[in-house]
């Protein structure tokens, strides 16, 4: 399956921007059928806002994205193995431990520190 960058209009702004082929083939890779419907800075808008985070059923590692102002990192499409939101994760998905989304992992995080170090 190919795919090709595809110009989109944004439903908040009326602005244009690009669903990636990449995107598309993430989406795609999920079995969503719906195209994003908001423009990225848009959608980073709202997940700012908090309630709508999920919405778009894409959550975004933001904090692991530029490590202290590093350089960014590459990032990698995944499905939380916790709520099975797609997110994005700074390493390559391997299977052989679970992916969390930012939501879920500090979750799990929280939840399997140890008392001791609390
Ligand atoms: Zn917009
Ligand atoms: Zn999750």
């Amino acid at each position: 399956m190919s795919f090709a960058d595809k110009a989109l209009v944004c439903r908040d702004c009326n602005g244009s921007f690009v669903f990636t082929a990449g995107e598309q083939e993430f989406y795609a890779s999920k079995g969503l059928q719906n195209e994003p419907v908001r423009c990225p800075s848009c959608r980073t808008a709202r997940k700012n806002a908090r309630s709508t985070e999920e919405e778009d059923g894409y959550v975004r590692y933001g904090a692991f994205a530029s490590f202290g102002g590093r350089t960014p990192r590459q990032m990698h499409p995944a499905t939380c193995a916790e709520c099975g939101m797609m997110t994005e994760v700074p390493f390559v998905p391997r299977g052989d431990r679970p992916v969390y989304c930012s939501a879920c992992y500090n979750k799990v995080r929280a939840e399997t520190k140890a008392p001791s170090e609390l």
